[in-house]
């Protein structure tokens, strides 16, 4: 597999060319410019919000699919990111730890069982990251189909904790998800990489592929 990178300088730019060790590396998009080496055949973006204009234009010169796992990206962006999904296939998720998206389905599924609980939700990361809250706690958050409270920490070299607190008079129940290293969402960008070259345009969730996977 040929794959294209946007933000290939970054931290997880790193970490993708490690996960993707075994496929070429032939497009390359950061602040200082791109290399080109062979069209892509699939792009992987983990970059910022200001990279997303230069990553549609590349995703629709190459006419490849997009795997995009870049957070605080606005409304419109996302919007725009569908509207790609009609020509090319697009995974777009805020957090490739496959944890981190059962968790999201169980809140998901468990939410009408926690209606007269409380809840809130609280995450930890590295103090480089620039968006807050994260896109994982936003993601959680639209699981537990309440608009409730979530806190941001922002300490050292954590690569991502997120927890959700439910709370009634007598009871506690946490649940919290971390990922270990920055390496697990570089594998599930590789899953996501590996289904997009040969899915049908459209536009898919980190959960659609891995129930994809779980189907086969
Ligand atoms: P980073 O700051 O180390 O890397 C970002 C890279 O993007 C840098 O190399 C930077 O130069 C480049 N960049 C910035 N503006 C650009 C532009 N206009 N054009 C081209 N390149 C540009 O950050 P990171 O820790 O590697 O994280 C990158 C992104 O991935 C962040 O949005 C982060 O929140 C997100 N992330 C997502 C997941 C997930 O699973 N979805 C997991 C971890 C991180």
């Amino acid at each position: 597999m040929r794959y294209g990178l946007v933000g290939a300088a970054g931290r997880m730019g790193g970490e993708i060319r490690k996960a993707f060790a075994a496929h070429e590396l032939a497009f390359t998009l950061d602040v200082d410019g791109e290399t080109l080496d062979g069209a892509p055949q699939v792009l992987v973006d983990f970059s910022l919000p200001a990279a997303f204009s230069a990553t549609v234009s590349a995703a629709r010169r190459f006419a490849c699919p997009l795997v995009i796992g870049t957070t605080g990206l606005s409304a419109e962006q996302l919007a725009e990111l569908r509207t790609l999904g009609e020509q090319v296939a697009v995974v777009q998720s805020f957090n490739f730890a496959t944890g981190v998206t059962l968790l999201k389905m169980m809140l998901r599924e468990f939410a009408p069982l926690f209606a007269d609980w409380d809840v809130e939700i609280s995450e930890t990361h590295h103090n480089k990251k620039k968006d807050a809250p994260s896109g994982t706690a936003i993601l959680l958050r639209e699981a537990t189909g309440r608009d409730c409270p979530t806190h941001s920490l922002r300490l050292g070299g954590i690569p991502g904790d997120h927890t959700v607190i439910y709370a009634n008079e007598g009871e506690v129940l946490t649940l919290t998800h971390r990922a270990l290293s920055r390496s697990v969402f570089a594998l599930g960008a590789l899953k996501a990489a590996e289904f997009a070259v040969s899915a049908a345009p459209g536009f898919y969730t980190f959960e659609e592929v891995l129930s994809c996977g779980l189907k086969r």
